[in-house]
């Protein structure tokens, strides 16, 4: 027999652990049609079965307030897979059952994989396994998914019990609202309103529970019905407020904790609920989510990562820079000179080096990512942050992302955007991905060093610490505009729940990571190399007639070898990317920047290493070293039209203006559009033209 089965649960109770258990090295990952969520597929062999295993998003509920809850449900109704796996944290049966209750409800297959058996035994916990099956009417089988305990036993059971599927659960709400529904429920039978998809019941109880996908979906079928659906909720909504002082969305969830801490009373655990809450995971929550140590041991943390990150990544990065600067020298000595040679050297050898010279930053952060979310803090984090997040329409989760992109000085928002995906909320998630390149990342860095020690130099810190305050309220106030404007929009309802900590396996924390990053490299992989030979022929056509083809990495702007005046410069100038600057000087000359700083500035598009290499180039000053540019910075504070105003206007544009290519390709594979690729393209040059201008135009005239 073949069939599908679909893997469902909790986040952190061991589905993908399960998975990988039960699918071994047969899987493929793609995502859900239409949206970013990852989809996990994968084949299992069990006697004469043979499964179609899927992994659905991880979930604490059924709603439709995120994308997950959304495709998990939306995947029940249109695939209706044999059976439902629910992994259920057994160490944590009250929390995990609520979303069990919603399949029932459904009238979906379920069969319960009771996991983390061996984490329950520790705490004490015994769990009659034969009553909980009872007493839910569900098969349920105990597991160790970590060791793959029970693996067998589930896909046996599997197999006897997938097909048929039961009558939906029904559960009682109270009085008002089973009246209601009551009601409810048979106008929705005679009008046929949206049964061929849904159980009756359960469309009446979702407008209760105001869901708006199905009261979209309700309005397009029959607006009639659901008009009348509509006021009747309303007038239900009414009542309860008056009378109780509740919703119908709190009082449901209210009844169905209320059902299954009923269920687990009757015998199915042999401890209290009360003993537990006493759990050791509690007793850290205490001092990690204490009001003043808390936030002292988040700023440690923070730190601990980023030091992880950023430092230990050294090694490899320099490995990897190394290996492609003997890459470049060997093509130098093996092709003739010419334009084959400057495209291998500057257009691909550069393009896929620069992909791959983020792998080690992205592979280390996730690492550490991973080991804070499967250990259980970063919902700590989440929970503590969330507070003031929310008042930028952002989300207590969204401050990792910021970190990463360089919120302390130094990330990079490639690893940064790619960490938004711990971010559930989609509108969140968006603003978040979006005003995370306003960060300091490290290629900004030696930009802000080289314009500060040149026109700054008795207050570098203090200048330093302005720009890391401008860029965080930079992008918190534009996540606000965003927020308020096109990515408008409730905020989603947190889930205040906190998992219980873990500590996290060898095994899980490399898949978790070697999964993100092989994602990363597949796909930024093709885009970059093609960007990066559009540039090189940028900056090398049309040559100068005179000038030898330039061997050099035509990218960074080396100066070739002939010793003419200002080759380089001529050449550059003489190029498509040098008339596009000259043509922007109509607008840039109000922020103070000349032709040659916008040829810096269209190289920074690419990557924002390349603006001081060729700010050197275009002041002819042959090769600069942005590690050492004292030469770049004396000769920039003598050069006409340069001084404190236009270093500071030009900074302020390095801070908001368009992020680098690699980071804009992230961005549009996060956002699963190119549509926001190009918004963050144009808005932040825009913001960034705009801020220069006003900057540069008042500083002028103050000081006049
Ligand atoms: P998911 O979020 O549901 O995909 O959860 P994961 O499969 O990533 O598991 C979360 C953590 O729980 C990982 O560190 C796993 O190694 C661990 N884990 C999973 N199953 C078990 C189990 O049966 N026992 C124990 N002790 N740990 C487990
Ligand atoms: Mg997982």
């Amino acid at each position: 027999m073949e069939m599908t089965i679909a893997l469902a649960g909790n986040p952190n109770s061991g589905k993908t652990t399960l998975f990988n258990a039960l699918t071994g090295a047969r899987q493929h990952v793609g995502n859900y049609p239409g949206v970013t969520v990852e989809k996990k597929e994968g084949r299992c062999v069990s006697g004469t079965d043979e499964f179609h295993v899927v992994d659905l998003p991880g979930t604490y509920s059924l709603s439709a307030y995120s994308l997950e809850e959304v495709v998990a449900r939306d995947f029940i109704v249109n695939e209706k897979p044999a059976m439902i796996v629910n992994i259920v944290d057994g160490s944590n049966l009250e929390r995990n059952l609520y979303l069990t209750l919603q399949f029932m409800e459904m009238g979906a297959r379920v069969c319960i994989a009771l996991n983390m058996m061996d984490v329950a035994q520790k705490r004490g916990m015994k769990i009659d396994v034969e009553k909980l099956s009872q007493r839910m009417g569900l098969p349920v089988v105990p597991m160790v998914a970590r060791t793959g305990k029970g693996r067998e036993q589930l896909l046996e059971t599997v197999a006897d019990h997938a097909g048929s599927r039961p009558a939906p659960l029904k559960i009682s709400y109270g009085r008002d609202i089973d009246d209601t529904l009551d009601e409810m429920e048979a106008r929705i039978r005679s009008d046929e309103f949206l049964t061929d998809r849904y159980p009756s019941r359960w469309v009446a109880l979702k407008y209760l529970e105001n869901d708006v996908q199905i009261l979209e979906a309700g309005k397009a079928h029959l607006s009639e019905t659901h008009d009348w659906l509509t006021t009747v909720a309303l007038t239900l909504s009414r009542h309860l407020e008056a009378t109780l002082d509740t919703h119908p969305e709190g009082m449901i969830a209210d009844q169905r904790y209320g059902f299954i801490s009923s269920i687990l009373k009757q015998g199915v655990i042999s401890h209290t609920l009360d003993q537990n809450r006493l759990a050791w995971s509690d007793k850290i929550d205490k001092i990690v989510t204490h009001r003043f140590l808390g936030p002292m041991i988040m700023i440690g943390v923070l730190m601990g990562l980023y030091q992880f990150t950023f430092t230990y990544s050294e090694v490899p990065v320099n490995w990897f820079e190394n290996f492609f600067g003997w890459l470049g020298d060997r093509v130098d000595t093996l092709f003739a000179d010419g334009l084959l040679k400057s495209l291998v050297i500057s257009g691909i050898i550069d393009g896929v080096g620069g992909v791959l010279g983020f792998v080690p930053l992205i592979l280390f952060m996730f690492l550490g990512i991973s080991f804070l979310e499967d250990s259980g803090y970063l919902a700590r984090m989440a929970f503590m942050l969330d507070r003031v997040f929310r008042m930028f329409g952002l989300h207590g989760a969204s401050v990792m992302a910021f970190i990463v992109s360089g919120g302390i000085a130094g990330g990079c928002a490639v690893p940064g955007v790619m960490a938004t995906r711990t971010l559930k909320s989609p509108r969140e998630r968006l603003a978040t991905l979006l005003t995370v390149p306003f960060m300091n990342c490290g290629a900004k860095l030696p930009v802000y060093a080289l314009l500060v020690a040149a026109f700054f130099t008795d207050h570098r810190a203090q200048v330093m610490l302005i720009i890391t305050l401008i860029s965080w309220v930079g992008a918190l106030l534009v996540a606000k505009l965003l927020r308020s404007t096109i990515i408008k929009g409730p905020a989603t309802p947190f889930v205040m729940e906190l998992p219980p900590y873990r500590l996290p396996t060898f095994k899980g924390l490399a898949i978790h990571t070697w999964e993100r990053t092989w994602q990363y490299i597949r796909k930024a992989g093709t885009v970059i190399l093609g960007i990066s030979i559009v540039l090189w022929a940028m900056m090398t056509f049309p040559q100068l007639d005179t000038q030898p083809v330039s061997n050099e990495n035509a990218a960074e702007m080396h100066t070739p070898a002939v010793e003419t005046m200002d080759p380089g410069a001529a050449a550059l100038r003489h190029s498509i990317a040098g008339r596009m600057g000259m043509a922007m000087e109509n607008v840039t000359r109000y922020a103070g920047f000349d032709w040659q700083t916008n040829i810096a500035l269209l190289g920074g598009f690419a990557a924002k290493e390349v603006v001081v290499s060729t700010l050197g180039t275009a002041y002819s000053l042959g090769e600069v070293d942005p590690e050492d540019s004292t030469s770049l910075a004396q000769r920039l504070k003598t050069a006409d039209g340069w001084g404190p105003i236009t270093a500071f206007s030009l900074i302020l544009f390095t801070i908001f203006y368009s992020p680098c290519f690699v980071a804009v390709v992230c961005i549009v594979k996060e956002s699963g559009s190119w549509k926001w690729g190009v918004f963050s393209m144009a808005f932040n040059t825009l913001l960034a033209v705009s801020l220069s201008i006003v900057f540069y135009q008042t500083a002028t005239w103050i000081m006049s």
